[in-house]
């Protein structure tokens, strides 16, 4: 049986926020999973709370479901300093009270896998400009690998036949530079992460969430990470 603890990070302030920790009867790999980093993606923040209820067999899970809460709360995508997941250059300092709390917990559970879950609005590589039906790997270890592997499932098993447009894909490796708390993970830590997005684009609230989960779900089995129960 998982046991599971939570504390509060940033108690006492705006930002406090939720961090479940969960651990397996047998050790194993740690794995981190956020949601809310943008207040106004709510399919990703479901999926992240229901993340948050998972037992596992093995191994340490440690989700922060509603990261950015006064975002959340707003229901925008920015929080009180911009865009959260635009705070975290590589290389160099995250750039808010509220992302260096997030960067700090990061240190403190030395996570193996990291991953990220996004709502995104339209469809990756049909209408430019645009990041729905993806997972982004960064380039640490063989997170490419499995952003395919976790995409095809995804198709195989939720994609409706009839929504071709919205098969899942790999995107690529994130760049260099990119200062986002995923990226800076990869690059930094030298750790596989992922960003997991699921557009609103035709689909409902219910469905991009269902999708999202079981993307975290299956992106934390390939790194050792087995679901064993839980809502
Ligand atoms: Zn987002």
């Amino acid at each position: 049986m998982a046991t599971r603890e939570t504390y509060t990070l940033l108690d006492g302030t705006k930002h406090a926020t939720e961090v479940v920790v969960i651990e397996g009867a047998q050790s194993g790999p740690t794995a981190m999973v956020t949601g809310g980093i943008h207040g106004d993606e709510i399919s990703g923040y479901r999926a992240a709370e229901t993340v948050s209820g998972w037992d596992i067999a093995q191994g340490t899970l440690i989700v922060i479901p509603r990261a950015n809460t006064v975002a959340i709360e707003r229901g925008t995508r920015e929080g009180t300093s911009g865009d959260l997941n635009r705070l975290f250059p590589p290389g160099k300092k995250p750039n808010s009270e509220l992302a260096q709390a997030l960067w700090e917990a990061i240190e403190r559970h030395d996570p193996d896998v990291y991953i990220d879950l996004h709502r995104s609005l339209g469809i990756y590589n049909v209408q430019p400009g645009y990041v729905g039906q993806a997972i982004f790997p960064t380039a640490a270890g063989d997170a490419l690998e499995h952003a395919r592997d976790v995409a095809a499932l995804l198709n195989e098993e939720k994609v409706p036949w009839y929504m071709p447009l919205h098969k899942y894909r790999a995107g690529d490796p994130m760049p260099e530079s990119g200062p986002l708390i995923a990226n800076k993970v990869g690059q930094d830590r030298d750790t596989p992460a992922y960003i997991v997005e699921s557009t609103s684009f035709l689909l409902d609230l219910d469905t991009r969430t269902d999708w999202t989960t079981r993307a975290a779900e299956a992106l934390l089995a390939r790194h050792g990470i087995e679901r064993t129960g839980g809502n």
